[in-house]
């Protein structure tokens, strides 16, 4: 599967900087070409390039590398330094929620790297402000890699702008993430970050916590013959459970579950499984939204004559995956 997106990927990829070196070439052309121009078109055309860039998907920190060749840079030893920072930086591992100072100055040449491993269903909040007027730019970003190495494929999932305003990430994939903080070359920045990790979508239990949750994902059932598929969150008889996310409910009574209530958010997200209800809120078909009650805590099912729990499951294309990810608590943004 990897190896597939990997093979797709590297064709566009290829046509794609054969496109930008003949724009970026046509572009360099063009100022030759008519000295007059130089002086005043010089701005124009940097402008210019750099939408040209932005369009063709790169990264303004991509832009910025193109910059460094135009201005000759990219090859001295400053160049390969600016290159290298983000490699050469020792990453902080981000706590659940945790504040810092992004110090940079115009004669040191450096990147800060924040790293944490996420499981699919976790979420990154943030907030980036400038902590002092200047005028530099600040290249900051999410990025994503299976594995954890500095040497590895990372790409970025995000941009990050010191706009002073919260900002959220949920993974869609286990691996790790690192946010990427470089200013470009020669300028002075001071910025705030202030950064909270935890799960993307509220509890389902209407005043549970993690610690209700008893049963967890994969635990053996009736003696190893399957697997659990779903976490339990204890909580007493008729206790509300909300819709996670804004959805369409469907109502179901039989099997294992009992009285159950798939919700789906649409043909791509995840489905969420509630079962062993006492009964319902609302009617199958209905649409809900994110934080609506839409049922009770039984023990209906196989759980008849058991303590009363919620059985809470995510389901994706590929089967059940844990949803404890999902439901961990998320702090206040320290600042909030
Ligand atoms: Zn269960």
């Amino acid at each position: 599967m990897t190896e597939l997106k990997n093979q797709e990927s590297r064709q566009p990829g290829r046509r794609r900087t054969l496109l930008l070196a003949l724009l970026l070439a046509s572009l360099i052309g063009l100022l030759y070409a008519r000295p007059s121009w130089r002086h005043d078109a010089g701005a124009t055309a940097a402008r210019a390039t750099h939408a040209v860039l932005l369009i063709a998907g790169m990264s303004p920190r991509d832009v910025y590398v193109w910059r460094l060749r135009l201005a000759g840079l990219y090859d001295t030893p400053i160049g390969l330094a600016w290159r290298e920072a983000v490699a050469a930086a020792r990453p902080t591992a981000l706590d659940n929620r945790q504040q810092a100072r992004l110090v940079f100055r115009p004669e040191t040449v450096r990147a800060r790297v924040f790293e944490t491993p996420l499981a699919r269903g976790m979420a990154l909040r943030w907030r980036l402000s400038r902590a002092a007027p200047d005028s530099g730019r600040l290249f900051a970003s999410l990025q994503h890699s299976d594995d954890g190495r500095a040497s590895a494929d990372w790409h970025t999932v995000a941009t990050l702008h010191a706009d002073g305003r919260p900002h959220q990430y949920t993974a869609r994939d286990n691996g790790h993430y690192r946010l990427v903080f470089q200013p470009e070359l020669g300028v002075s920045i001071q910025a705030r970050l202030a950064i909270v990790r935890g799960g993307s979508l509220p509890f389902p239990v209407v005043g549970g916590h993690e610690y209700d949750i008893g049963g967890g994902f994969g635990a053996p059932r009736d003696g190893g013959k399957r697997r659990h598929k779903g976490v339990d969150i204890f909580a007493d008889r008729d206790t509300a459970v909300r819709a996670v996310v804004d959805g369409r409910v469907s109502t179901g009574n039989g099997g294992l579950g009992g009285h159950y209530i798939f919700l789906s958010s649409g043909f791509i997200g995840p489905r969420f499984y509630y079962a062993h209800l006492d009964h319902f809120a609302v009617k199958s078909g209905t649409r809900v939204d994110a934080g609506q009650i839409i049922g009770y805590v039984g023990n209906s099912g196989n759980a008849a004559g058991g303590p009363t729990h919620l059985h809470f499951g995510v389901y994706v294309a590929g089967g059940a995956i844990d949803p404890a990810p999902f439901i961990r608590p998320m702090p206040n943004l320290p600042g909030d």
